[in-house]
């Protein structure tokens, strides 16, 4: 199909109307891009794509959604809205049906519809490539591959890709690289190098390409690892320029420092205080950064629910989080959903988050900290929101609130020039 035809037409999802896309438009999360990582490599003379863009296109800050971890943001941006549309709160949630704890990867747990799917449905060719397989399932959500217009994939499972499940088969040989390790550079590299190629083979009218924080997790801005990373990022968000596309870059969230000067994890063991003040296991400490992927950061991050029996008195709980040093802010349900615009019966009864360098846990032994090589850096607070907004397009930036990462699309399709 000529999708050609089509520009200027609008495509409606969740409240809100895109344009067309007269070029192949892509947007970039770039996973725990703290503010500070390009600006470095750009320093050392090691991004100058990058450093192009950002003159003469733009150059934003937008703020994430809170809780600051991947699966919530990352859903936000591919839907243009917030957790309370699309319900997931977290990689990691009790289950209110079964009283489990379980992974919130599965599309099931989805309750808006993509941007992606809404294009696809109304005749454009739609692509998603992400690194961990856990967000492809709710990246795909609704696609129809069958219309040969769909192709969404991890790196982690590249190699098992079909064209029945996923638009393409063989993607190794394709994007020309060998499957990449989980816990490497080359998982987010594979990402891009598979966005290009596919710019190339297939011209899609839309495109995400969503990476991994490995490399954040371990290694701060202006580190030669980190510098490492975004040259590699700046190579190919050049070869997306080169070939036409409106590349628009942003982050599901930032990074910090979370560590002693010894270099040991600051954590504030929340089971254990909670035991102490109501007796033990009477409340339940939910981590949604938990993930399979360990070695990033032991399950700590800045952002805990905690769901208490209905006669527990969540005032003194409160209190007593608020009084404890490091918390940023403790609050009840409601107050928290209010503020950041989350799905009530996807969190618990009280919401706490961290400051900046300081991360929340269950109880020591609850934490496989073996994979911490590196002092921990993390994220889930208040002080990961700041994330960059990058266009290689001027934008007409209309007054009114800040942009969040998930007005991308928006942003990309509807404002820039
Ligand atoms: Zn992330
Ligand atoms: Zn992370």
């Amino acid at each position: 199909m000529n999708t050609q035809s089509k520009v200027g037409a609008r495509v409606a999802v969740n409240g809100r109307d895109y344009r067309w896309p007269a070029t192949p438009t892509v947007a970039i999360c770039l996973d725990g891009s703290e503010p500070g990582y390009i600006e470095r490599t750009i320093e050392r003379g090691l991004a100058p794509n990058l450093d192009r863009l950002m003159r003469t296109g733009a150059n934003l800050v937008a703020s994430s959604v809170i809780p600051s971890f991947t699966n919530p943001n990352n859903i936000s941006i591919i839907t243009g809205a917030p957790p309370r549309v699309h319900g997931i709160a977290g990689n990691y949630f009790l289950d209110p049906a079964t009283g489990e704890e379980v992974m919130m990867n599965e599309a099931r747990f989805m309750r808006a519809d993509t941007i992606l799917k809404a294009f696809c449905d109304a005749g454009a060719t739609v692509a998603a490539v992400t690194a961990k397989d856990k967000l492809r399932a709710l990246l795909a959500k609704g696609l129809d591959f069958a219309s040969g217009r769909a192709i969404a994939f991890s790196a982690e499972k590249a190699d098992q890709a079909t064209l029945a499940d996923n638009g393409l088969a063989n993607a190794l040989d394709f994007v020309g690289m060998p499957l990449p390790g989980v816990y490497s550079a080359a998982l987010s590299e594979f990402v891009f190098a598979a966005g290009v190629k596919i710019v190339k083979a297939f011209r899609p009218d839309l495109m995400y390409l969503s990476t991994t924080d490995y490399v954040q997790h371990k290694a701060p801005p202006g580190s030669d690892v980190a510098n490492a990373f975004y040259a590699m990022v700046d190579h190919y968000v050049g070869q997306l320029d080169e070939a036409g596309c409106v590349v628009a870059l942003t982050a599901d969230h930032g990074m910090n420092d979370k560590h002693l000067a010894d270099g040991e994890p600051d954590v504030i063991y929340l089971q254990d205080v909670l035991d102490r003040l109501l007796g033990a296991g009477v409340a339940r400490v939910i981590l949604p950064i938990t993930d399979p992927y360990v070695a990033h950061h032991g399950a700590l991050g800045s952002f805990a629910t905690i769901y208490l029996p209905k006669d527990a008195d969540r005032r003194r709980v409160i209190d007593t989080l608020k009084s404890l040093p490091g918390v940023d802010d403790a609050m009840d349900n409601a107050a928290a959903c209010a503020r950041f615009e989350l799905p009530s019966d996807r969190i618990g009864d009280v919401v706490v988050v961290s400051g900046r360098n300081k991360v929340l846990g269950a109880t020591r032994a609850k934490h496989d900290l073996s994979g911490l090589t590196e002092p921990l850096r993390s994220h889930g607070g208040l002080a990961e929101r700041k994330v960059p907004m990058i266009l290689n397009r001027r934008v007409a930036a209309p007054a009114g609130p800040a942009f969040r990462n998930f007005d991308v699309f928006h942003v990309a399709l509807n404002l820039a020039g």
